[in-house]
């Protein structure tokens, strides 16, 4: 059986999945170390071109992949690539990308304080640090669906038009970004802003941003994204 894509665009693909390979394996080292993930929680992608997408297989520990421990599937979730299963997740991956085609990359981990939220039911509102109204923009409070299961991809199917990052309740953090980049720095803000929450809410006050303020940074967030 052969893996490799066939045609002159071989050698260029080969070097892109190897450049994206090595960014998700840094990224997912930064989630460990970052403390975003234990055991083997979690789970990356990243589209390498218009027909396929590496994804870290079923099992391994996100934060020490190693080359092998990424397949690549097609848009129709197929394994085109020797190697390990797919994650059990691959459906919410792939969901992501037929509804964002401006998307390359998701990221999944289970951040303690963001993942605190999810688990108290507790929304992240954009209207308490301007660098999340801004940078990430509204974060919805997802029900919950059982993991591994393809529920969550109904679960947040509807929502994916206007968002780019989801808190699952009673599981953990969704990003997704057109860059391994832009998808980890939402992730990084997330959970940088639910500790900044969770210790505000110990000093017991958390001041919000007016409305107005709020419509400015909407602006500033909608220049973001179509620049
Ligand atoms: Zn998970």
């Amino acid at each position: 059986m052969t893996f490799a894509p066939a045609g002159s665009n071989l050698k260029l693909s080969m070097g892109q999945a190897s450049e994206l390979k090595n960014e998700l394996i840094e990224t997912g080292r930064l989630l460990y170390e970052k403390g975003m993930l234990a055991g083997s929680d979690g789970n990356l992608s990243a589209k390498i071109d218009e027909n396929r997408l590496l994804i870290s297989s079923s099992g391994v520990a996100i934060g020490q992949l190693k080359s092998d421990d990424f397949v690549e599937i097609d848009f129709a979730g197929k394994q085109v690539s020797e190697g390990g299963k797919p994650s059990t997740e691959t459906a919410m991956h792939l969901t992501v990308y037929k509804n964002r085609a401006d998307i390359c990359c998701c990221l999944h981990s289970h951040p303690a304080y963001a993942t605190s939220f999810a688990v108290a039911g507790m929304e992240l509102s954009r209207n308490i640090l301007p660098e999340v109204a801004v940078f990430v923009g509204d974060i919805p409070l997802v029900e919950y669906a059982p993991p591994g299961t393809g529920a969550i991809s109904d679960a947040i199917e509807p929502l994916l038009a206007k968002n780019d990052a989801f808190l699952l309740k009673n599981h953990g953090l969704l990003t997704i970004g057109k860059s391994v980049k832009e998808a980890f720095f939402k992730h990084e803000t997330v959970e940088h802003f639910a500790k900044i929450l969770w210790m505000a809410k110990q000093l017991g006050n958390v001041n919000r941003i007016s409305d107005d303020e709020l419509k400015r940074l909407d602006q500033l967030r909608q220049k973001l994204i179509s620049s």
